[in-house]
């Protein structure tokens, strides 16, 4: 029934409590699991300074550094070395995430992904695109704001998703 699920990450607590619950349904239906964190297109196009990403820990501050020259949008170099540098923090969330739902008796088969957009409308073309059965997430992510009953991500893919949507609470 679920043969392929989609596990999208931001990286945060809020996605990682998904990790044993993704583990568990894979195990049942002897799914593949894809994971798939998104660069969001905006925040790269508007140049954060590459101050913004640090190279030891998760990589992520939470709010960069006053006048450290975060670059204007259009500023191509500099976006694209934002651009760069987020995606390979993706590639590393997504292989660590990867390398977490393999480490324990049942071992799914992973495939991992980086893409580049709207985080919302990403998740829905790369399910589409790849045969996705289910899709399984945070009720939150790095955002957290605990008064909305689910983040702006998955409250669209809830909404827009053509397959089933499991979500899961970071403190279930
Ligand atoms: P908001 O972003 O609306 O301020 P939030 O960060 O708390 O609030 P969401 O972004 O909706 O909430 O996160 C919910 C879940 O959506 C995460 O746990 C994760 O599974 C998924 N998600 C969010 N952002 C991304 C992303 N950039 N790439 C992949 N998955 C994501
Ligand atoms: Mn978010």
């Amino acid at each position: 029934m679920y043969q392929t699920i989609l596990y999208p990450t931001d990286g945060s607590e809020g996605a990682e409590a998904v990790v044993d619950h993704v583990r568990e349904l894979a195990a049942a239906f002897d799914a593949t699991v894809h994971v798939l964190h998104v660069v969001d297109a905006r925040s790269a196009s508007y140049g954060l300074s590459g101050a913004f990403l640090t190279k030891e820990g998760s990589g992520v501050r939470a709010d960069p550094a006053p006048g450290d020259g975060s670059g204007m949008v259009g500023e191509g170099t500099d976006a694209e070395a934002t651009r760069s540098a987020l995606v390979e923090h993706g590639e590393e969330i997504v292989e660590a995430t990867a390398a977490s739902l393999r480490d324990g008796e049942a071992s799914p088969e992973t495939v991992t992904a980086v893409e580049t957009g709207t985080p919302h409308s990403a998740i829905l073309e790369y399910a589409s695109a790849n045969d996705v059965d289910l899709v399984v997430m945070g009720t939150h992510g790095r955002t957290g704001v605990e008064r909305y009953l689910l983040g702006s991500v998955a409250e669209k893919v809830v909404r827009l998703s053509d397959v089933p949507v499991t979500t899961v609470r970071a403190d279930a």
